[in-house]
């Protein structure tokens, strides 16, 4: 493959195999045929992080602003999901879902959310205290809402099956830890000295987007701050049918601790949002400097302190005291009690957070010369991953545009470690 007579090992390079990355490869196929694809995981297999850790919903798009990506690609996100898992097999179920209000001052935000949901074209119910229980009979609220479209799916089995619906050549344990981008072209070279051209670059590293991006020279204008989610097992199960949510605090991008029938049958309860100690921080023990410096000097993450510590201060609480997180859960299901809840694995949210400690809200996709990178892709990206890999594929088809208006130069060099 030649542009500009020079050799490329593919047309396009996307680092991370997260189901982000793997629905570009997907879309990239699908949209292009017979352009060559390499996707770089760092991991031994696909969905290790985010993707794997997650409450396994398919989001309706209920919550986000109309006219967002978010609300867009979500609310197609989630018919073409469940179309994808129908077509391949893959374990899903649309269940619907209840968001309840347990108090007075949340009445107004519950109804502001029926009134998003049916401008976002999703079918919602209103719901009185005896309706709710016909569908929950353990569960106490003031008023509810019924949102249709709601589902669960295997997002680990999706992400696998991008991987290898796409036709990519998928490698894994392969960490790209330098980038050098020249006018006709991109190499990258991983942890263990494979050097890859190619002539154009995706960044879908979830996590470490900001590193990937500064790696190719590029100023993201943010700083993914990692917000872990903890989740319980309801020991339980019997006492919640479906999907059951609470009503969430505007003042932040988070969804507060639902219960969740998942497709395997149990119920996971959470996750909360307190900060990870490392990125890939799952436990208050895994502590690494480097990433806590550079959560540290970002003067963002100084502004989340400052707005957010009474918010924080009681994540904190409940997430070191099983007993203060159970309170909080009776709120919704009062027969539940300490002994009901069992500790499951966490997640870690990439949370991109701007330089004035603004928590990036909808999807951020940028681009720079022969380079798309997804700067922010939280929940419910996974909900979201065709449309986003679409729009991914479509920007970096265009990126490759750029061989016919660029001049040849000298062959780009295999960059440092
Ligand atoms: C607790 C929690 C609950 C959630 N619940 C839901 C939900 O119910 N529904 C929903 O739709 N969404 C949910 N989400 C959000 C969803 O999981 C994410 O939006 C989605 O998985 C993001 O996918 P991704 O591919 O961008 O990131 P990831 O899955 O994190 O993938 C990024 C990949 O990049 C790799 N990588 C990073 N750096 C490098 C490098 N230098 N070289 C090579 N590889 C690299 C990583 O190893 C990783 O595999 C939740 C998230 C969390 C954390």
């Amino acid at each position: 493959m030649t542009a500009s007579g020079r050799s490329f090992d593919c047309d396009v390079l996307v680092v991370g195999g997260g189901i982000v990355g793997l629905s570009a490869a997907y879309a990239l196929m699908r949209s292009a045929p017979g352009t060559r694809v390499t996707v770089l995981e760092k991991e031994r297999g696909p969905a290790r992080h985010q993707t794997g850790r997650n409450s396994g919903v398919i989001h309706s798009g209920i919550y986000y602003r109309p006219g967002s990506l978010k609300a867009r690609f979500a609310v197609r996100g989630a018919a073409e999901m469940v179309k994808f898992c129908a077509e391949y097999g893959i374990d899903h179920q649309v269940t619907g879902k209840l968001i309840v209000a347990t108090e007075r001052e949340e009445l107004p935000r519950l109804h502001a959310l029926v009134q998003r949901g049916r401008e976002n074209g999703i079918p919602v119910r209103e719901l009185g205290p005896a309706q709710i229980a016909e569908y929950e009979p353990e569960v106490r609220g003031l008023a509810a809402i019924h949102v249709g479209t709601t589902g669960v799916c295997d997002y680990g089995a999706v992400a696998a099956q991008l991987a290898q619906a796409s036709d990519a050549d998928v490698r894994y344990g392969e960490e790209v830890t330098a980038v050098d981008r020249r006018p006709w072209g991109v190499a990258v070279r991983t942890a263990s000295g494979t050097v890859v051209r190619a002539r154009a670059l995706v960044n879908c590293a979830g996590l470490h987007c900001d590193r990937v991006a500064r790696l190719a020279g590029d100023d993201p204008g943010m700083r993914i701050v990692p917000f872990r989610g903890e989740y319980y097992e309801l020991t339980r199960p019997g006492l919640v049918r479906g999907l059951v949510y609470p009503v969430p605090d505007p003042a932040f991008p988070f969804l507060g601790v639902h219960l969740t029938r998942g497709i395997d049958g149990g119920v996971h309860v959470g996750p909360n949002a307190v900060p990870a100690l490392a990125r890939e921080g799952y436990t208050w023990s895994a502590v690494r400097p480097l990433d806590l410096a550079e959560t540290l000097r970002w003067p963002g993450s100084w502004q989340i302190a400052r707005r957010h510590w009474r918010y924080g201060a009681g994540e904190l609480h409940r997430s070191l005291s099983k007993r203060a997180f159970t309170q909080a859960v009776r709120r919704l299901l009062p027969a539940v009690t300490e002994d009901d809840l069992r500790p499951a694995p966490a997640g870690v949210r990439a949370q991109a957070v701007l330089r004035d400690g603004t928590l990036a809200d909808d999807f951020l996709i940028r681009e720079a010369p022969r380079t798309v990178h997804v700067l922010n892709a939280p929940s419910p990206a996974a909900t979201a991953s065709l449309p986003i890999g679409r729009e991914v594929a479509r920007r970096a088809l265009e990126a490759l545009k750029e061989d016919r208006v660029h001049h040849p130069g000298a062959p780009g060099r295999a960059p440092g470690r």
